[in-house]
């Protein structure tokens, strides 16, 4: 039926539309405004908003800022300490410092700020419910009861993403994470300024890291999701032993990373999936702001392209994206699954090799400032050689604080 002679036109559909102002959508829609397409951001929160994250940026994340971006960095970390459920602690120091240590509601409104000087229109507390693709144009409801269309659109809306389940994102390895913001006095933060701690933990692949940032610090463990009641017992264990349970913290929350099964889809139809949407998060660090801000980077390309492209053209232009985010993002997430894998088996000799073999942390502090990957690390001599190591030694008994205490004793 036509529609009545009153009513007014649907609008002209947006070029691009991205959902979820993080890091990969505030990346995305900035480069596709950036390359003349039409860009709406939409984010369900109000912007700034609190993210549960360690605010740590590694060498790839810094080199994938957009060159100026205002951003305050509350701590810079020079050393790592390393320990292994509570015991053998060392610490080493880095080359040059480089992790930078920022809040996650500062880092996100500053690309979000950069996406909308390029062009962008931002409606933030506004959050997509669906959304379906027909002849060549995308809709998205929200819940404010809005319409949009766009010719192509790019979910970047986190770990519990909708556009990831309408693209049918699968997972290869699901953690969970529990973390707190801890207010320090002066004394507490002396001692850990310049100093990030990553205490491999007592549960499979689990490990805890404290993060300072001044009078704050944020500290927290992960592991696979599943027995809540453990990492939490962990997590108080954790924050307990590094004088970190007194204070009250400023936020105490849990939350998923994901990360993806190698043949999961990138992309369906004119609709593509970006960052913790997409599953792309470093298996064993659950390192994912580099993998956020790279693969919106691609993102954003690629739905410029597809905004103007006919039907064969976006699906090529979708093809090359997945391509691309597989051929480096994908490269290094494999790699990192196989460091997981040896390090869930036997995290005594990844402690070992990290903190006992220099090239071992050279190449770990070069991976950390940006100048090599996960997957140079693990296809090196030295990478093939712990792998090896890994599959010749036999699983141990299940290791608990108390024989981690005692192996601890024994080995000062
Ligand atoms: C405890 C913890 C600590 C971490 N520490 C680090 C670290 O130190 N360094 C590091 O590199 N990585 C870290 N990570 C991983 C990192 O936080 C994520 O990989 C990163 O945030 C991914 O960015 P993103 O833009 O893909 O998603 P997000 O940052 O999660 O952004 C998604 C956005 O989408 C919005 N959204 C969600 N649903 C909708 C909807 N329906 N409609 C509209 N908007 C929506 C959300 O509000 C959010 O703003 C950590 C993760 C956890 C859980």
């Amino acid at each position: 039926m036509p529609p009545p002679a009153s009513s007014a036109p649907a609008p002209a559909p947006w070029d691009v539309i991205v959902v979820g102002a993080g890091p990969a959508g505030a990346t995305a829609a900035r480069v596709a405004a950036e390359s003349g397409s039409r860009t709406l951001l939409l984010e369900r929160a109000v912007i700034p908003r609190y993210k549960t994250c360690g605010g740590g940026l590694i060498g790839a994340s810094l080199a994938a800022l957009p060159p100026g971006l205002p951003l305050k960095v509350y701590d810079t970390a020079g050393r790592f300490t390393f320990a292994l459920n509570g015991g053998r602690e060392r610490t080493l120091a880095c080359s040059s410092p480089t992790v930078a240590l920022v809040y996650r509601s500062e880092l996100d409104a500053a690309l979000t700020e950069a996406a909308a000087d390029a062009g962008a229109e931002v409606h933030d507390g506004t959050a997509v419910t669906s959304l379906e693709e027909r002849d060549g144009v995308v809709t998205v409801w929200t819940n404010r009861g809005d319409v949009f269309r766009a010719r192509s659109v790019v979910g970047a809306d986190g770990s519990a993403s909708r556009v990831s389940r309408y693209v049918g994102v699968e997972c290869a390895q699901v953690d969970l994470a529990l973390e707190a913001e801890v207010p320090v006095d002066e004394r507490t933060a002396d001692r850990w300024r310049g100093r990030v701690l990553m205490e491999w933990g007592p549960l499979p692949g689990s490990f805890g890291w404290v993060f300072p940032k001044g009078d704050v610090c944020t500290a927290g463990v992960v592991a696979a999701r599943g027995n809540p009641e453990a990492l939490r017992a962990y997590k108080d264990d954790f924050l307990e032993r590094h004088g970190l349970a007194g204070p009250r913290p400023l936020h105490d929350t849990g939350h998923l990373t994901r990360c993806r099964r190698p043949d999961s889809p990138l992309a369906r139809g004119r609709v593509l999936v970006a960052g913790d949407a997409a599953a792309l998060v470093d298996h064993w660090s659950r390192e994912g702001i580099s993998y956020a801000l790279r693969s919106g980077d691609l993102a954003g390309r690629a739905a410029a392209r597809i905004a103007d492209a006919s039907e064969v053209e976006a699906s090529a232009a979708a093809d090359r994206y997945a391509r691309q985010v597989d051929g480096v993002l994908g490269a290094e997430m494999r790699a990192s699954d196989s460091l997981m894998r040896l390090f869930s088996r036997n995290p005594g000799l990844v402690h070992t090799a990290l903190t006992r073999v220099p090239a071992m942390w050279r190449r770990l502090d070069a991976y950390v400032a940006g100048r090599d990957s996960v997957a140079g690390i693990m296809t090196s001599p030295l990478g093939r050689t712990a792998l090896a190591l890994g599959d010749r030694i036999p699983l141990g008994r299940p290791r608990t604080p108390q024989r981690e205490a005692a192996a601890s004793r024994s080995s000062r």
